[in-house]
């Protein structure tokens, strides 16, 4: 994380341009007053105010990452958020959340989805999780591990595809991200990396019918929260 200050740099040197650009047509002073209101948290010593124990997925468990595993950020002002990467964790849910909470590991993801079908939510989605051992993508996608080995089918349980599958339609329907392979895609697919997760086994098919089924439900809930079967 030594270069985490430059890619600060970086980033709103990109701004600045971006805020010179418009300031022909709209005037520098609002601009640049509403840019610094957004980035004034990001000087050293200062922190944007967050609730404690928050969770991005109502329902989620929230057990907070090392805050060496991830980096503090402002999605999706800072960086749009267009990909969902699924991973499985080789090992034990309970594993996963050990490793994430450990300094030393390097990586965490924003989910962990359990067998049963329960939600861990470890970093929020504001942040970037180091879970795709690439920094573009960690900037600008949610990572969601599934419990269980690659070599093992019986691991990916109704219960977690169908939590996984909530999870990932709310994620795509607050970004906007497309339900498809290209939006929706596993670890493996991650330029650079050496994963294999989540392997032969995950049932790309079934997955993305799931979440597409979930963010309609969702959907419709967003536009019409009173209607439920019950009221009907
Ligand atoms: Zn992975």
């Amino acid at each position: 994380m030594g270069d985490a200050r430059s890619d600060t740099d970086r980033r709103i040197g990109r701004r600045t341009l971006l805020v010179g650009g418009g300031a022909a047509a709209v005037g520098s002073a609002v601009l640049a007053r509403a840019e610094l209101a957004r980035l004034w948290w990001r000087l050293p010593g200062v922190e944007k105010p967050r609730t404690a124990g928050a969770v991005d997925f109502p329902g989620a468990r929230w057990v907070s990452a090392s805050p060496a595993n991830f980096r503090r950020a402002d999605r999706p002002d800072d960086y749009a958020v267009d990909r969902v990467v699924v991973h499985v964790t080789q090992g034990s849910r309970g594993g996963a959340v050990k490793a994430f909470r450990d300094p030393g590991h390097g990586a965490a993801a924003h989910y962990v989805v359990g067998q049963d079908g329960g939600v861990t939510q470890m970093v929020r989605e504001l942040d970037v999780a180091f879970h795709a051992g690439n920094r573009g993508y960690n900037e600008r996608s949610v990572g969601i591990e599934h419990e269980g080995f690659v070599d093992r089918p019986q691991d990916f349980t109704d219960a977690m595809y169908a939590a996984s599958a909530r999870l990932a339609a709310v994620v795509c329907l607050r970004y906007g991200i497309p339900v498809d392979r290209e939006h929706v895609v596993g670890h493996v697919e991650v330029p650079g990396t050496d994963h294999t997760d989540p392997g032969p086994h995950w049932d790309w098919e079934r997955y993305l019918g799931l979440v597409r089924r979930a963010r309609t439900v969702a959907e419709n809930k967003k536009k019409n929260p009173a209607a439920s079967p019950s009221a009907r």
